[in-house]
């Protein structure tokens, strides 16, 4: 073989590799991005029983977020990216959403750097049966004594720790320690400790039992109600129509935006701080109080727009979906 040609080859050869390096970053950069955060429906897979199982994970779940007073004795207790509230009363504290079952250390931190006691916690709640919302419940009922209650629908799921979710039962990696429910909630009841009373707003779709929790707070002579949403998200993969393992779930959504369109609101909170803006709302809070300003968590025109913008999201799923299934 002539030299020249060998060198040519050669050349092509660190062509090849250097097309190889490219592709390659280009997929791993894809599969961070996927990660990153659940993408919008639209993005979702056109086929989604072919396409792996799309994993919910970001890296801001596990990140430390400060402790603080939201309004009344409603305290942010969370990560930067999942959320977590300690309410407080005289007879004890209630805390919504366990997260991972490794964030249990970090709300304990928290609870306690706001100068609370974790074996205070009498009753432990979440926003719905997913790992990211209940994957510690399990440690934090065993570390603090409380009793765990969760809406029907979603109570078997976590006493399966996830094995019957009607979408990620099958992936072992969003299993999580199961937790025994101690009471089973329904649609309109009521959990009361010292003097603060919560009503569980069954908002079922993104999972069966997926719990909006309300409640009334108290902060300089005024009242306000306070919105948790549960989730009014259709995650990528979720099946709207022809769903053999859960076909009633598009009527469960529109179920449940009836229902979150009819609660008042004034301050407007959810399982994720990203519903709300939480991070930047929190940052705008020692600036407009200082001013005599109101609360930034009290946004009532925020709530509206979410719940409007996160129905058109699900309605132009279902349409495509409907249109994809005739
Ligand atoms: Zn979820």
């Amino acid at each position: 073989m002539p030299v020249y040609s060998l060198r040519r080859m050669l050349i092509r050869l660190a062509r090849l590799r250097l097309l190889f390096v490219f592709v390659l970053v280009l997929v791993l950069a894809g599969g961070l991005l996927a990660q990153t955060n659940f993408p919008p429906a639209s993005t979702a897979p056109k086929n989604p029983t072919k396409a792996s199982p799309v994993l919910p994970n970001s890296p801001d779940w596990r990140e430390p977020f400060p402790p603080h007073r939201m309004i009344g004795n409603i305290y942010y207790v969370g990560s930067r990216g999942l959320a977590s509230y300690l309410i407080t009363t005289p007879a004890g504290h209630i805390l919504i959403n366990a997260n991972l079952k490794s964030s249990v250390p970090l709300i304990r931190e928290s609870i306690e750097k706001l100068g609370f006691r974790f074996t205070d916690v009498k009753i432990l709640l979440i926003s719905h049966a997913h790992f990211d919302h209940d994957g510690g419940s399990a440690a934090i009922k065993k570390l603090t004594g409380a009793k765990y209650m969760v809406m029907d629908g979603d109570a078997q799921v976590v006493e399966s720790g996830g094995k019957s979710d009607f979408q990620y039962g099958n992936a072992p990696s969003l299993w999580y320690p199961a937790a025994k429910v101690d009471r089973v909630l329904h649609d309109g009841d009521k959990v009361t400790l010292g003097d603060t009373a919560l009503v569980a707003h069954l908002t079922p779709g993104h999972t069966r039992g997926c719990t909006t929790w309300s409640l009334k707070v108290s902060e300089a002579g005024k009242t306000y109600d306070v919105v948790i949403v549960g989730s009014p998200n259709v995650n990528p993969g979720y099946k709207l129509v022809n769903n053999p393992r859960y076909p009633e779930i598009a009527r469960d959504y529109e179920r449940g935006f009836r229902v979150l369109k009819s609660l008042p609101c004034d301050v407007f909170l959810g399982a994720h701080g990203n519903y709300y803006g939480m991070e930047a709302k929190y940052a705008q809070m020692p600036e407009r109080l200082k001013a005599g300003g109101a609360n930034p968590y009290i946004d009532p025109e925020g709530y509206k727009s979410y719940v409007a913008e996160r129905e058109q999201t699900f309605r132009s799923e279902l349409q495509k979906q409907t249109a994809a299934a005739k």
